[in-house]
């Protein structure tokens, strides 16, 4: 069989623990065989971000900048541990910190949906897309305690003034303040990706904050969608046939509830921390969750939204057989593998991305999976709870 040809290599990404090895079986056993694959390699795994000084990670940042679509690994975020059992000089970054920071992008996380595994709730029955702004907030706020008798203010200092508004006055009681704050520049990038994703998979956007009570902060995000929306993307919208509207994020949590899904719902920095973990779980399972890294400039990061999976590489290592999921990850790659084919006019390329993710939804819809799906199996065929590596080939034969 003759292999599909690329035009432009994608940018690799490699990892930690148990992703990686999965990263591995995927390539050999589900892409090479079929694919010319190019790629331009960067191991994130955290022995070689350590022998680097990071360097690696931020010179595959700017690789996705150059290239338009890379496909990351899980990797390891270092903490306490991690320092003795890997012998660090420092407690690196978050990789996915780094290149969020670097490609200023949006997250859009989607639930694969297969027959068999029952959403929690059952009017959903197309996969909802959280779309988080991964900048600012309470993830980059300051915080006090403030003793009882002290009083806090917050204070804005310009060139030549200064305004000061008083918090609480806390003579009383003692208590707990914070500051956050967020750009203009970033929830402009925010709504763009948000809007050209929504273009891209032709689906509607909803956006919800709370701006009757945040009436400046939250507020500015409104306005910034409205201005954005209105300026660069109406005409677009109507002529695709799809709508973008504003509501309370409340009213947002009641109308997805009761919604058949398709959507993309946008959230601001922690709204999308937990409503991707809720709506993750209510679909199944967070190792059937995608993940892409948009940039406001069109440039695509593919992963699977989970992590390295330690336990069961503890496992793996002893030798114990591992039964982990490995269906995200062939997303991750398929989502760049699709995105690089659509780029570059190569619809070999794409086509090959869906028969590889059909061949998967198959191989699970006729009752071959791993031991996490066998568990919460509500098919009509029965499961057969299956190692990585059968999985994979299982998904090879249909694939032949
Ligand atoms: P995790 O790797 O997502 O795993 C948590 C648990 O979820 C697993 O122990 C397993 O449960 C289940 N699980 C997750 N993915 C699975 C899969 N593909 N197949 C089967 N079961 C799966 O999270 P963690 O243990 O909190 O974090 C481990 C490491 O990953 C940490 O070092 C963290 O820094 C890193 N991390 C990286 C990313 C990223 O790179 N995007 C994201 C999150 C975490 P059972 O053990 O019950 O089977
Ligand atoms: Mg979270």
């Amino acid at each position: 069989m003759e292999k599909i040809v690329m035009n432009t290599p994608i940018v690799e990404m490699d990892g930690d623990e148990m992703t990686r090895v999965i990263w591995s079986m995927i390539k050999d056993i589900l892409i090479k065989p079929y694919v010319a694959l190019k790629t331009e390699y960067y191991d994130l795994g955290l022995p070689s971000r350590e022998a680097s000084g990071d360097k690696v990670t931020h010179e595959a940042a700017s690789a996705v900048k150059r290239l338009g679509v890379g496909v990351k690994c899980a990797t390891i975020t270092p903490n306490a541990q991690r320092m003795t059992e890997y012998n660090l000089s420092q407690m690196w970054k978050s990789p996915n910190g780094t290149i969020r920071a670097a490609l200023d992008g949006t997250v859009f996380r989607t639930p694969i949906m297969v027959k068999g595994i029952v959403p929690y709730i059952p009017t959903w029955t197309k996969p909802i897309t959280i779309a988080r702004h991964a900048y600012g907030d309470i993830y980059k706020d300051v915080e006090a305690y403030v003793a009882k008798g002290e009083k806090a203010s917050l204070v804005v200092t310009g060139k030549s003034s200064e305004k000061i508004m008083e918090i609480f006055d806390f003579s009383k009681t003692g208590g707990v303040v914070l500051g956050m704050h967020n750009t203009d520049a970033s929830i402009k990038s925010f709504a763009r990706s948000c809007f050209n994703y929504a273009l891209d998979r032709r689906q509607d956007l909803w956006f919800a904050a709370k701006d009757t009570i945040s009436k400046t902060y939250d507020h500015r995000f409104k306005d910034i969608f409205a201005e954005v929306f209105e300026k660069e993307y109406s005409k677009r919208f109507a002529s695709a046939g799809i709508e973008y509207f504003y509501t309370l994020i409340d009213d947002a949590v009641a109308r997805v509830v009761r919604s058949s899904g398709g959507m993309i719902w946008a959230c601001k920095n922690y709204d999308g921390d937990v409503m991707s973990d809720m709506v993750a779980t209510a679909f199944g399972s967070l190792a059937m969750m995608t993940s892409v890294l948009v940039s406001p400039d069109g440039n695509y990061e593919y992963e699977a939204a989970h992590g390295t999976v330690t336990r069961h590489y503890y496992k793996y290592r002893e030798g114990k057989p591992t039964s982990t999921n490995p269906v995200a990850t062939i997303f991750a790659w398929t989502g760049a593998l699709r995105k690089r084919g659509e780029l570059d006019g190569n619809g070999d390329l794409a086509r090959f991305a869906d028969k590889l993710e059909k061949a998967t939804i198959d191989t699970i819809e006729s009752g071959s999976m791993t031991g996490d799906l066998a568990a919460i199996w509500k098919g009509e065929v029965p499961a057969k709870a299956l190692g990585t590596e059968e999985f994979l080939k299982e998904i090879a034969k249909r694939l032949d």
